[in-house]
């Protein structure tokens, strides 16, 4: 992930190509990720060492990390006896006292010290009698000529790898920065619109200055020095910023550009559609669309006319009602002649949306097929218009979808963009609507799905009862199950959700399996099921058309029924260690219910022992707006838990933040958007 623009910049080269790299460094390097020298150049000091102001050793404190030099008066190791268990210890004198450096089954340290050495060491105490730190970071203070890079200054502490040491890798980015420094360029794309010199602390100034619009911002290479070898710890952020910057821009240009070559490429089947299907399937539908349905389905109908295949994500909080959204924009395309394919993430979801849809759309004449791991038609394509509704068995290779005109992916963060990818290639540049129910925060959004153009609904239809939510520990169980109970009574249902299927014996996590005979008892005469991934496609089935047919009361399941269930009457959801789930996933689970006219109830239960937990999941009693929680989410958690693993579009950067950097994407975009693509323009340097 670099904005290396230019596969031919001598940065490009190889690392084994520079002095000092044999093919031990050159292996020891490759597993750090380092392979160019630009990677190199990139990598990203885990920490700083501020070696001008040290602590005594008398100063030395147990709560906070510092640093401290001494030099070694006595060293040795002890091995106890009959195993293999040692320890190695040093002891460090700087006049203000003794420190012990100890290190615990590690025999081979011992290679590294002499008695008479300088080292740095750095970490918190242990032990104050005598003073000891366990296990602490250390370098040894070596003269010669190039000691000034290690001390007196602000030394940079980098991740490594075993045989790697820090000083050997400190001094080698030192002379690569030194002789690669003026190759560093500013990004093409930046260039070309960036006009004012930049104000760069005078030190890091070199021959060539380059520009940068933003005055508070460094050129690229003073930058990229500035991150290795500050003269004050707060360049590091402001070098940070910059060098997250470029990782920004190259994105945003590679999606720009994967989405100008698309356009380049294909041509728009004309999927306007003429009224015939969708007037008699908006009026039978018994409810009227709401302003925001109708507003997204006007941008999909220009998507659909347009000389460019559509490449649309839909975002809609749950229960805003994306279903019928994609039923008018199939119908869009079945009128106008094309086949259309409806991709879900489970059978489950495959199912329900397969009978909504057959209600819906077989009145209309409208063949409608399912294709999933258990239910495979066997059928021909004929030359009825087909939807085809499935999981992920739609992928499949030997599965054809003739005439493909419209791609639907719902719930579309279960899935990798390859997997987008190979379902749209079924056909010849099909239009695409992806639709999901994790309100993306803008920082994903902008940088996940640059390349989409993106419908936001942010409406939930009338006439909904209110959801309110409850954290409550387990203390209180037998009150919420009294609660349960009543509202069966009063002729409601509900889901009870717990984080795994088998008790594992040892995680203090209940599992639906063992639950679900407890909550049979708590709950008789009411009807309770179970559900969760390992049932065979048939016994899910089973338990979901009981269910919503209100033969079962109660679904005791695991997070199989996160997304996209829609039972109106199920309308109390109690979730037990709910400190195991993401606030979006536990938002998402909250959306099964109170998507009909009752008031609805979600019981989070946790333990108040998991600290922090309680605090977090208040943000889900305090807000239904679920892009509020997702922003939440990305600040807890981090991109990758929230998105899901299966998110393989995810980007790496070494230095941009995803949760804090907002205005720097914003930046990135606002850049790329006016510049023209490589090539087009020559930078023109400033006068
Ligand atoms: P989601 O956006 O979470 O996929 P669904 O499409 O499942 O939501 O819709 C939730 C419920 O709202 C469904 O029962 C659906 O029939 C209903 N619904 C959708 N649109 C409207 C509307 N305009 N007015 C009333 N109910 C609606
Ligand atoms: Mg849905």
């Amino acid at each position: 992930m670099l904005p290396s623009e230019n596969k031919t910049s001598p940065l490009a080269a190889s690392v084994s190509l520079l002095w000092g790299v044999g093919s031990e460094r050159a292996a020891q390097l490759a597993r750090l990720d380092i392979h160019t020298i630009e990677d190199l150049l990139l990598h990203r000091p885990r920490r700083y060492e501020d070696r001008r102001h040290f602590r005594t050793i008398a100063e030395l404190t147990s709560d906070e990390a510092a640093t401290a030099r001494g030099t070694i008066v006595a060293l040795g190791l002890k091995r106890f006896r009959g195993g293999n268990r040692s320890v190695f210890e040093i002891i460090l004198d700087d006049g203000s006292a003794k420190l012990h450096c100890r290190w615990w089954n590690l025999p081979f340290m011992e290679k590294y010290f002499s008695s008479g050495d300088e080292v740095f060491v750095y970490g918190k105490l242990s032990g104050t009698k005598p003073l000891t730190m366990d296990h602490p970071e250390t370098e040894v203070i070596e003269g010669g000529e190039e000691s000034f890079i290690h001390i007196n200054r602000i030394a940079p502490v980098y991740p490594l790898t075993e045989g790697l040491p820090q000083r050997w890798l400190r001094g080698f980015i030192w002379r690569t920065l030194g002789k690669f420094e003026a190759q560093i360029a500013e990004p093409e794309s930046k260039c070309q619109v960036l006009s004012v010199r930049c104000q760069v602390p005078h030190a890091y100034q070199h021959d060539t200055p380059h520009v940068t619009r933003d005055t508070l911002s460094p050129a690229r290479a003073n930058a990229v020095r500035m991150i290795h070898f500050p003269e004050e710890l707060t360049d590091v952020e402001i070098a940070r910023r910059r060098l997250a910057l470029d990782e920004f821009i190259a994105l945003q240009r590679e999606m720009q550009l994967r989405r100008k070559n698309f356009e380049a490429k294909s041509s728009s089947l004309s999927c306007r559609g003429d009224n015939r299907l969708m007037k008699p399937f908006l009026t039978q539908l018994g409810f009227k669309l709401t302003e925001a349905q109708t507003k997204v389905l006007r941008e999909i109908r220009a998507d659909m006319s347009g000389a460019h295949p559509m490449r649309r994500l839909l975002q809609g909080d749950v229960g805003s009602g994306k279903t019928v959204v994609a039923a008018c924009t199939a119908l869009m395309a079945l009128e106008s002649g094309y086949n259309v394919a409806l991709m879900l993430p489970t059978e489950i979801l495959a199912e329900q949306h397969f009978q909504n849809f057959q209600k819906w759309f077989g009145k209309l004449g409208i063949h409608v097929e399912l294709q999933t791991g258990a239910r495979k038609s066997k059928e021909q394509w004929t030359s009825h218009k087909t939807l085809v509704i499935g999981t992920h068995a739609l992928i499949e290779s030997g599965f054809e979808i003739p005439n493909l005109g419209l791609v639907i992916i719902d719930e579309q963060h279960r899935f990798g963009v390859t997997q987008r990818e190979q379902l749209v290639r079924k056909g010849h540049y099909p239009h695409l609507l992806v639709m999901t129910a994790t309100p993306i925060p803008r920082t994903l959004g902008l940088t996940l799905y640059g390349d989409l153009d993106v419908s936001v609904m942010d409406q939930m239809p009338g006439g909904r009862g209110k959801i309110k939510t409850f954290l409550r520990t387990a203390e209180k169980l037998p009150e919420v199950w009294k609660f349960i109970r009543e509202k069966l009574a009063a002729g409601r249902q509900a889901y009870v959700v717990y984080p795994r299927v088998e008790d594992s014996g040892t995680s203090g996590l209940k599992a639906v399996k063992k639950e679900f005979e407890n909550v049979k008892k708590l709950l008789a005469p009411f009807h309770v099921g179970l559900l969760h991934g390992r049932l065979k496609s048939r016994e899910k089935d089973e338990v979901m058309s009981a269910f919503r047919a209100n033969q079962i009361q109660t679904l005791v399941a695991t997070t199989l029924v996160e997304v996209g269930l829609d039972v109106p009457n199920a309308t109390v959801m109690l979730v037990e260690n709910a400190e195991r789930f993401g606030l979006a996933q536990l938002h998402q689970l909250r959306g099964r219910i109170g998507r009909g006219a009752h008031e609805s109830y979600c019981i989070l239960i946790s333990d108040p022992k998991t600290e922090g937990a309680g605090r977090r999941l208040k943000v889900l009693e305090e807000t239904v707006d679920g892009f509020r929680i997702a922003e939440a989410d990305l600040k807890l958690r981090g991109p990758g838990e929230l998105l899901g693993r299966e998110q393989s579009g995810m980007p790496r950067f070494r230095f941009g933040n995803l949760a804090e950097d907002l205005d720097l994407i914003r930046q990135a975009r606002e850049w790329v958007a006016q510049t023209p693509l490589v090539g087009t323009r020559k930078f023109q340097k400033p006068g």
